[in-house]
């Protein structure tokens, strides 16, 4: 009796199972379709008539024009926020948790437009441009790295599986990767193992920045892991972000200064206002909230709650 009775239980236990991820996945699909152009029709009718326009370098890869945006209406997270991200340079956010950091990423992803502001990639406003183009010139790297159960290759190319030998060696060379494949039994061909427990967190989070620059994106978005990276990860994190720099507009979340002292720009955020912006001795010397990350060495702050 007591075989069967377990049996019944597991099975019953199963089909609770079952039926909760099939709410789920109902939830999914009952997601509303992103429109192609939120609110701007006219707009869109306009450019389909227009020839494509290439991307011009004199122009920053990204502005951002006095961009104004709340989750809730009446509190505002970013207030007047304007910089903009030059093309081949580093530009670096910093500021206390809850500042409006993420915030800033995830209007640029457009996963939320702004309240008031222009967002412009490459001298042009979003709004003219579709959400697929938008995202079409950025690649983002969040905390969240995902790497599967698969060879170093399978992880760094699956977006691109059929990206050549140069250009696979070119993004490891990129990411600082070259010792991990040296150490792996089998190179590029060795196992990661279930959810790459055999690389440590800063070398999975470069595994995740290869697997982005493979894509060549015109602006990297590179929220830095906050959690302690050791003297190597932490090194190889700064040089990865240099180099980087050299090839796209490298616009990254820091959250410890040794990293981004040497970023072309540093944009201090304070309560969603772009309070200064300048290089670190620059602000070391003119921004007082600057100074005192710096002297606090910006301790890390909670993950981002930014969820699409
Ligand atoms: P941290 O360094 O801790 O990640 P942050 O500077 O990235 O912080 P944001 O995550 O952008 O800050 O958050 C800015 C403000 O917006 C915070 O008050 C936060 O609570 C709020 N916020 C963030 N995401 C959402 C959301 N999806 N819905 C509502 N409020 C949000």
């Amino acid at each position: 009796l007591v075989l069967p009775l377990s049996s019944v239980f597991n099975a019953v236990g199963l089909i609770q199972r079952g039926m909760g991820a099939y709410q789920r996945i109902e939830q999914a699909l009952d997601l509303p379709v992103e429109p192609t152009h939120p609110g701007h029709p006219q707009v869109r009718a306009r450019t389909c008539e227009a020839p494509p326009q290439a991307p011009s370098h004199e122009e920053p890869a990204l502005a951002l024009r006095d961009l104004t945006f709340g989750y809730e209406p009446g509190r505002p997270v970013l207030s007047g926020v304007t910089f903009p991200v030059p093309h081949r340079s580093q530009t670096a956010l910093v500021g206390r948790s809850g500042a409006g950091k993420s915030t800033v990423f995830a209007l640029v992803a457009r996963f939320y437009e702004p309240d008031s502001g222009v967002l412009l990639f490459d001298g042009r406003p979003a709004t003219e441009l579709t959400r697929a183009e938008c995202r079409e010139r950025i690649a983002v790297v969040d905390q969240n790295t995902h790497v599967v159960h698969g060879t170093l290759r399978d992880n760094i190319t699956y977006a691109a599986p059929d990206a050549s030998d140069a250009e696979v060696r070119r993004v490891i060379e990129l990411a600082q990767l070259d010792d991990v494949v040296r150490r792996l039994p089998g190179g590029l061909a060795g196992l990661l193992g279930d959810r790459g427990n055999t690389l440590s967190g800063g070398e999975r989070q470069r595994v995740a920045l290869a697997r982005a620059l493979l894509a060549r994106p015109g602006l990297l978005l590179l929220d830095e892991p906050t959690s302690h990276l050791d003297a190597i990860n932490e090194t190889a994190l700064t040089t990865v972000m240099k180099d980087v720099a050299r090839e796209c507009a490298l616009l990254v979340i820091a959250h410890r200064l040794s990293t981004v002292q040497h970023a072309d720009q540093i944009v201090v955020l304070d309560d969603g206002r772009a309070t200064a912006r300048g290089g670190h001795e620059e602000l070391l010397a003119g921004s007082s909230l600057y100074r005192e990350l710096a002297a606090g060495q910006m301790l890390p702050g909670r993950r981002p709650r930014v969820n699409p």
